[in-house]
This record gives C-alpha cells, sequence and structure tokens, in this order.
C-alpha cells in the first residue's frame, strides 16, 4: 500500500507562493473574532507535486471506462464523447443562475425547450418534462401523472401490475405512490405472461410498468396485446425506458400503446454517471396528459422568445425537483440529439443491439444462457454450470475479472435467472475490445475447471481484496484516523 497523503507529511513543505502582505488590516475588523480560528487546520503540508500524485493515484484505484471495458449490465456504462462535457463547461452555460430574468437566460430555455420537444418527437409523445433527476424520480413522476388521470376521472384505482423482469426501481416507485404492486410472472421466452396478466387484470387496475428492453435484455414482443387488455379497463401503460439506447431512432414507445415513459438521460445521451448522480429522468407523455407533468414547463419559440410556463398548475401534480432539473445534465444531452440526429441515434440503437448479441453468440457454449433467442442492449448469461461442476460462483467469477482489468458485470440481477451475470457492452465498444473480453470470460471458465482455487481467492492484484461486503455496509467506517498522525500544527 502506497502511502497516505497524511503520511507524506513534511512540516514546512508547501504548495505555493504568494507574495509578502503588503496591506496593513486588522485581521477583527474583517473577521469576527468568533469566526477565527483557535488553531491552524490539521493539514498535511506536501508539495504540489505530492498533492497531483496522490490524486492521480487515487482516481486509478478506481475502474472508469477511459481505462477499460465496463460491461454493467442495466446501467449503460458507455464512452460519451468529451466535447459534450466541454461544451456543458462553457461560462454561458455555467455561470447562470436559475433565478436570472428569463429574457437573459434565452438560450438556455431554448436548449431546454428544443430538448422537451426532441424527446417527445423521437419517442411519439406529446410533450416531456426535464424536471426528475434520475431514473427512479421519473418513474415516481409517471406514477403520479397516472394517480393525477385517475383522480381527475373520478377513477377509483388501487393497483399497479408489472412483470417479474421490471427493474427493481418500478415496484419501489409505485408502492411510493400509494399503490398495492401485484408482480406476475413471465413465461419461458423471458415476456410477460399474457394468461397471467387476464387473470390479475380488474377495474382496479391503475396501469402497467414494462421495463422494455425487459431486465433480460429481451424485447417485449406483445406491446399491442398488452396495451389493449390493459386500456379495456382503463388503466395507462408506463414504460421504463431507462435502455432507450437500444429502441432509439427504431421505435416509438407512444405510438405502440405506452402512455408513460421515462428516460435516463445520464444513460441513453451521454452523462457520466455511476456511484449516485447526477442524472435526468425526463419523463415523456400523450396529449391528455401533459396537464399534469411538473410545472414550470419551457414554452416559448415566439416573437417574445422562450419563457417558463407555470400555466397548468392548477392540474399539474406539483414539482419533483427544484427549478428545472439538472440543467448540466439537459444540456448534454441536447448537445448528443444535435450532434447524432435521427440517422446517428438508430444507428446508436443498431450497435448497442449488435455488440450484446455478439458477446452473447461467443460466450453460450461457455456459460449458460436461459434466454438466448436474440437480445437488445445487453443478456443475461448464468454462473451456474461453472456453479455445479466446479464449485465455483458467480461471485468468484467477477472478482476474477477485476484481476484482468475489467469492471465486473451486474450479477445476481435479474433475480429471475440464478448465479445472474448480466452484461452490457454498450455501443461504444469496438469488436477487438469485445474479442478481447470474450477471450477473457473463456480463459477464467477454463480456469474454473483447472483451477479453482484461483477464483476463490480473486481478486488477486487489486488495492484491497475481497472485502466484507456485510461488514462495509453495518459498520462503515471512511474516516482516516489522523490522530495518530505526526501533523505538526506550525506555520
Ligand atoms: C438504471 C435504471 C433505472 C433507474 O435509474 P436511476 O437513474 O438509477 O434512478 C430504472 N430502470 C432501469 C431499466 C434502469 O436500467
Amino acid at each position: 500500500m502506497s502511502k497516505t497523503i497524511f503520511e507524506k507529511n513534511s512540516p514546512g513543505r508547501k504548495g505555493y507562493t504568494l507574495p509578502e502582505n503588503d496591506v496593513d488590516y486588522k485581521l477583527n475588523d474583517c473577521i469576527p473574532p468568533k469566526f477565527q480560528r483557535n488553531e491552524i487546520p490539521r493539514l498535511p503540508q506536501v508539495s504540489e507535486l505530492d498533492v497531483m500524485r496522490h490524486f492521480i493515484e487515487l482516481s486509478h484505484k478506481n475502474h472508469f471506462v477511459e481505462k477499460g471495458f465496463y460491461p454493467l449490465g442495466s446501467c449503460t456504462m458507455k464512452y460519451n464523447p468529451k466535447i459534450s462535457d466541454a461544451m456543458a463547461g462553457d461560462i454561458a452555460l455555467r455561470d447562470i443562475h436559475p433565478l436570472q430574468p428569463e429574457n437573459s437566460v434565452q438560450g438556455a430555455l431554448q436548449i431546454q425547450w428544443e430538448l422537451q420537444r426532441d424527446l417527445a418527437e423521437i419517442s411519439g409523445f406529446a410533450s416531456a418534462t426535464l424536471q426528475p433527476v434520475a431514473g427512479a424520480q421519473g418513474e415516481f413522476t409517471g406514477i403520479k401523472i397516472i394517480e393525477a388521470y385517475h383522480k381527475a376521472k373520478g377513477n377509483n384505482k388501487k393497483t399497479i401490475i408489472l412483470p417479474d423482469s421490471a427493474h427493481g426501481t418500478n415496484p419501489a416507485s409505485a408502492a411510493l405512490c400509494g399503490y398495492k404492486i401485484i408482480e406476475i410472472a413471465s413465461n419461458d421466452k423471458g415476456m410477460v405472461d399474457l394468461e397471467a396478466l387476464k387473470e390479475v387484470v380488474n377495474e382496479d387496475t391503475a396501469g402497467f410498468m414494462l421495463t422494455n428492453p425487459n431486465t433480460l435484455g429481451i424485447f417485449e414482443s406483445q406491446i399491442c396485446q398488452i396495451s389493449e387488455i390493459i386500456h379495456a379497463v382503463d388503466g395507462l401503460m408506463y414504460m421504463d425506458g431507462a435502455n432507450f439506447n437500444a429502441l432509439m431512432g427504431l421505435v416509438k414507445p407512444g405510438e405502440m400503446g405506452f402512455d408513460v415513459m421515462h428516460y435516463n438521460l445520464h444513460k441513453s445521451f451521454s452523462t457520466p454517471h455511476g456511484g449516485g448522480g447526477p442524472g435526468s429522468g425526463a419523463v415523456g407523455v400523450r396529449a391528455d396528459l401533459v396537464k399534469f407533468l411538473p410545472y414550470p414547463m419551457i414554452a416559448g419559440n415566439t416573437d417574445e422568445g422562450f419563457f417558463l410556463d407555470s400555466s397548468h398548475k392548477a392540474t399539474s401534480i406539483g414539482k419533483v425537483h427544484s427549478f428545472y432539473g439538472n440543467f448540466m445534465v439537459n444540456v448534454r444531452a441536447w448537445i448528443y440529439l444535435k450532434m447524432l440526429g435521427n440517422q446517428g441515434l438508430k444507428r446508436v440503437a443498431e450497435n448497442a443491439v449488435i455488440n450484446a448479441n455478439y458477446l452473447m453468440r461467443k460466450l453460450e457454449k461457455y456459460y449458460y444462457v436461459p434466454y438466448n433467442e436474440s437480445c437488445m442492449h445487453e443478456f443475461v448469461a448464468s454462473g451456474i454450470w461453472q456453479k455445479k461442476e466446479n464449485g465455483v460462483h458467480t461471485l468468484d467469477i467477477a472478482k476474477r475479472l477485476l484481476d484482468k482489468g475489467y469492471h465486473a458485470p451486474t450479477i445476481y440481477f435479474p433475480l429471475i435467472v440464478p448465479e445472474a451475470i448480466m452484461i452490457e457492452p454498450t455501443e461504444t465498444e469496438s469488436k477487438e475490445t469485445l474479442d478481447e473480453f470474450i477471450q477473457t470470460m473463456i480463459d477464467i471458465a477454463a480456469e474454473a475447471k483447472n483451477n479453482p482455487q484461483i477464483l476463490h481467492d480473486a481478486p488477486l492484484n487489486t488495492p484491497i481484496r475481497r472485502a466484507d461486503d456485510v461488514r462495509a455496509v453495518k459498520q462503515l467506517n471512511v474516516k482516516f484516523d489522523l490522530c495518530n498522525m505526526p501533523l505538526t500544527c506550525e506555520e
């Protein structure tokens, strides 16, 4: 283990040079005594180069997509073009304030107006809100809109139905809105079982939530039938469109029978994400639901320009975030859309799908793939062969991948596949990268046969070995104990 920054402390060493102060001032006039420090903070005394090395080294202990392949299923850890970051960092966007007069931020309003319009357009909806700041918050917003729709019609609805292949946030969001959740089993193809659906649909049904493609990476092919069944009882169809990178430019959910859908702009539309943020969970809706969208919306493109519109406040579900959501994530999404255009979006989806299918076909001889008809942007393999034949678990396989320089895939999810290994290559990886990963997975399958102990012991060459996950959660300790550090506090 290399030294911590505190251990590199050397009294008197510093990383700055300031000219001598020649201003005559009295400290007490500038800062009232009660706000002054009593003692010098115990910071390490190090050079600028020490600081640079410290942070560069820390950054490399983590995995990131610029360092290596990141096949984390359902997370879309793709490469996001740096031009979006560069443009979002422009002071004209970065340094504006949400309370500025509208006439001084016309460009920012235009960006959001166009993004609302373009998101709605590419998915077949009437309009979209940019306010929710995460996929899960988009779901919450969408279900609130469904609730408002039923309330306005005097419907007394109690339940939301979803399949067991739904993303975990779906039932959580519906429950948060007070609905009772009815989960139905998938059929042997990993899709919604229509007979099981018919059995539970009734007058209480407020809506149906479908993750599409579902968490098995499969496109639900019976959406028209499902939506007929749901609409027949005046239920609404919600699509979890977090993984729109498999569909964009190819299909419009609003034309397939969906009434409400959220996007994960941070996944599909180019914002580096992970570790909890930042995100944007924009929500698109059909025409008669627009009046329920959170306020304000961005309106305009008139002679008077663009403005914040709260004229639907009386019918709106209210605000779900301060101001207009995560503006910078929305800016990146707008740039991404402008750069790619319709044809580009279509190629994104085609590449996401072909990459996942290529991996699935190359690996299915070595790892069990339970639902192995063609997949969309991801597929779910299983470590069940390795477990039965070699006593190796999916966790061991994932840990061994760390040794080989990869981020581990999503494991043990979805719950309907035992020893699940959920792999999403994303559209930004080349065939060469995929081939290297395939070879690594094949090597690991061979190790499971010939040297299973190495998998039980993995990871062998990461900064820390196998962490005790349970202890890490129950006794989380992220504090470095300064007390034992030889930090002097001289000036
Ligand atoms: C990531 C994801 C979500 C949740 O999005 P967050 O931004 O993490 O809240 C919901 N559904 C699906 C299918 C996802 O992949």
